[in-house]
């Protein structure tokens, strides 16, 4: 694996599709996901400038963690993986931020963590915008009501949407269901008039970042084209 010329490449192709959507570099983040490697690797990305990390399995990233020792700090670590919720007090303490808030009931667990440690935890809520049974979220026709529920939550900060897309070979496929992230994010923001904390759209992964960016992406979530497994492009 080529670490740096795979960084190389995708940071390339962020800043095309940045500057071809007129966007600039601070508004987006590109988060590596670190799944498929261990914790020397993880060193590695600092050294790039790669301080966002995501995991999905919250064992996993906590043998990491342990692993990185002090250097752990010098990372923020997004929770991406579907959550159950007696893993919600350990990922609320060793996380930054949590992309994959699903369900009521989490929420409300969630928020009695927040509350007991005097600040509210930041959740992105993830919608299930294609439909597929196999994929978590909330559907988009009940988010309204959702939001509306989580932001009288004290112990919770709703930072904005999170979406899996469909697996694809052909990125174009899936622009629909960024396009209908984006408008969903918006219409919060319209109808329940959030404050500035309301500003993530994390969608876009090794496959389909570079539409994801396009349709308005605030975070990318890029693992195998930075580590050279599973499929690239
Ligand atoms: C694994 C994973 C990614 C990264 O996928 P790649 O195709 O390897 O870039 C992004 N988001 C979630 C939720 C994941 O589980």
């Amino acid at each position: 694996m080529d670490l740096k010329q795979n960084i190389i490449s995708v940071r390339a192709k962020i800043n095309i599709a940045l500057a071809a959507a007129g966007r600039r570099p601070e508004d987006l983040t590109l988060l590596t996901v670190t799944k498929y490697v261990d914790a020397p690797v993880i060193k590695e990305l600092l050294s790039f400038g790669l301080q966002d990390i995501g995991e999905n399995r919250l064992q996993d990233a906590l043998e990491k963690q342990r692993a990185l020792g002090e250097l752990k700090n010098k990372y923020k670590w997004h929770f991406i993986g579907s959550l159950q919720t007696n893993k919600a007090r350990q990922v609320a303490l060793n996380f930054d931020l949590i992309h994959s808030l699903d369900r009521m009931s989490l929420a409300e667990t969630l928020n009695n963590i927040g509350e007991q440690m005097g600040r509210p935890i930041p959740v992105l809520i993830q919608v299930n915008v294609s439909g597929e049974r196999t994929k978590h979220g909330i559907a988009p026709g009940e988010l309204g009501a959702f939001y509306e529920a989580v932001r009288k939550l004290p112990g919770l900060c709703a930072a904005g949407l999170m979406t899996m897309a469909p697996f694809t070979d052909d990125p174009e496929t899936v622009r629909p269901v960024f396009r209908e992230l984006r408008l969903l994010f918006e219409r919060v923001r319209a109808e329940y008039n959030p404050g500035p904390e309301w500003r993530e759209l994390s969608m876009g992964m090794s496959n389909d970042f570079v539409v994801a960016i396009e349709e308005g992406a605030t975070i990318v979530r890029v693992g195998s084209a930075i580590f050279g497994v599973g499929t690239e492009g």
